[in-house]
């Protein structure tokens, strides 16, 4: 299907929801003056707010749920929340309507190159070390997608000289990737795959199947940076004609390596000692030697990215340090919400570890975490609506005392802390339980850490 500034005027396009990336993709559509109808089946706060906005701005809208109005389209741009096997999506495909996806569109209104992230963890870490490594006299990137910043919000500040910048760095979920057609990144980067939404997606294959599109279009021309220690991912690509590169942690990489003290370039020249990187973690060394690959395709120099992991201190609610009281420091790793971030965040630490675990469960299989507990989780708390479940996975494998919400765990983790000791919020759930989201629950967990006496 062709879409351009051209030939949108004409077209009557159904958006389906109404949150940031709804939103903005009705901005950009509204720019080129396309007859537009926005539709949400919630109301809630945000989704009010937007609605006035956009009836302000002279749209048709509708919230509260779908009418058949939906249905008189020649093309929807749904966004990353609705399914593919929501019933309206079921029909609209019956309808033959076209159905693409709100980073599928807004990729039509520009021509700047791509980087693309996408894994089930350190997407949000890795886009933002990117960023830091090509903010340079040459590249001006541009964070978007996934990480708050919807693509047509930028692609549409970029069109109208509100934003500079000469490439995108992209954060894709895998919901974001449903709906590709002609999405085109240049260089794209592949994480890690592991059990996560399961809940939406049917099984794993499914899940790889959807990480996968974003390659769809790639060419001999484009690159794909994955990573080999990742059992799935590493014979993930065989039939891709773009440029393979992989990086491992074990392994002599085509760009950057680690050993035990250094991480070294392809002269076997030191770029950094580990001393000189704060960021906790062998899962982000992992995310530098990806982003650095990819810095280095575009031409960064060793020295820009060695910089980047000097001062690179990792981002809010990702292993997180708070505070430190009597000698036992409390982390932030709300962000974790599947299993591997977990492991990653155990495996990040050498201390003794009271591990906090619980919230909402996403169908995850916490026995997964027996192998790691072992060495030095010293106590498990766990707490939400998983406590219980939590508590018969581990049985009598690790001290543990269940809660009933992260308060109570944060109080009872206070008690048995001893100095050297780490207390890790690192949840292996989603917060909905409790809270908003997980921004929510970290910046909760941070008050009530700095309220311990
Ligand atoms: P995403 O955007 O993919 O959710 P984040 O960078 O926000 O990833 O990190 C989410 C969680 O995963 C955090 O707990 C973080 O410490 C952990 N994490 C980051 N990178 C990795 C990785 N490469 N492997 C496993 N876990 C990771």
């Amino acid at each position: 299907m062709r879409l351009s500034k051209e030939n949108i005027a004409y077209k009557k396009i159904t958006i389906l929801g109404m949150k940031k990336s709804g939103y903005s993709a009705a901005l950009l559509a509204s720019k080129f003056g396309a007859t537009i109808f926005i539709s949400d089946s919630k109301k809630d706060e945000i989704v009010c707010q937007n609605y006035e906005k956009l009836k302000k701005a002279g749209m048709q809208c509708e919230i509260n749920g779908h009418t058949d109005k939906i249905y008189d389209s020649n093309l929807w741009i749904v966004s990353p929340g609705i399914p593919k096997n929501a019933n309206v999506i079921k029909k609209a495909i019956k309808l033959r309507i076209p159905i693409i996806s709100e980073i599928e569109f807004a990729s039509r209104f520009t021509k700047h190159p791509i980087i693309a992230v996408t894994g089930s963890n350190g997407k949000s870490t890795t886009v933002h070390m990117v960023n830091e490594m090509l903010s340079t006299n040459e590249w001006k990137p541009i964070l978007a997608g996934n990480i708050g910043n919807p693509f047509s919000k930028s692609v549409l500040d970029l069109l109208n000289g509100d934003l500079e910048g000469n490439i995108f760095v992209l954060e894709l979920s895998s919901f974001q990737l449903e709906f590709i057609d002609q999405f085109h990144p240049f260089i794209s980067i592949y994480l890690n795959i592991s059990p996560d939404h399961l809940d939406r997606h049917k099984n794993m294959d499914e899940y790889l199947k959807m990480k996968l599109k974003m390659i769809k279009n790639t060419d001999k021309n484009d690159f794909i940076i994955y990573n080999l220690d990742d059992k799935i991912l590493n014979n993930s690509f065989n039939e891709s004609i773009a440029n393979k590169i992989p990086y491992s942690l074990n392994q002599k990489n085509k760009f950057f390596s680690l050993n035990s003290t250094k991480l070294y370039d392809e002269n076997y020249d030191t770029l950094i000692s580990l001393d000189d990187i704060l960021l906790n973690g062998k899962h982000n060394l992992s995310n530098f030697i990806a982003s650095a690959t990819a810095a280095k395709l575009l031409n960064v120099k060793n020295k820009k990215i060695k910089k980047t992991m000097e001062l690179f201190t990792g981002i809010k609610h990702r292993l997180q340090f708070v505070k430190s009281i009597k000698g036992s420091s409390y982390f932030n790793d709300s962000k974790a919400t599947n299993i591997s971030s977990v492991i990653a965040a155990i495996n990040s630490f050498n201390s003794p570890i009271i591990l906090l675990l619980g919230g909402q469960n996403k169908d995850s299989d916490f026995r997964l975490l027996l192998p790691h507990t072992k060495r030095h989780v010293k106590h498990i708390v766990s707490f939400g609506e998983a406590g219980g479940e939590i508590a018969t996975a581990f049985g009598d494998a690790v001290r543990l005392n269940i809660t009933s919400s992260l308060n109570q765990a944060v109080a009872s983790a206070h008690k048995i802390a001893n100095p050297g000791d780490i207390i890790l919020m690192s949840p292996g759930c989603a917060s909905f339980d409790e809270f908003k989201n997980f921004e929510d629950r970290g910046e909760k967990f941070i008050k009530m850490v700095k309220a311990l006496k």
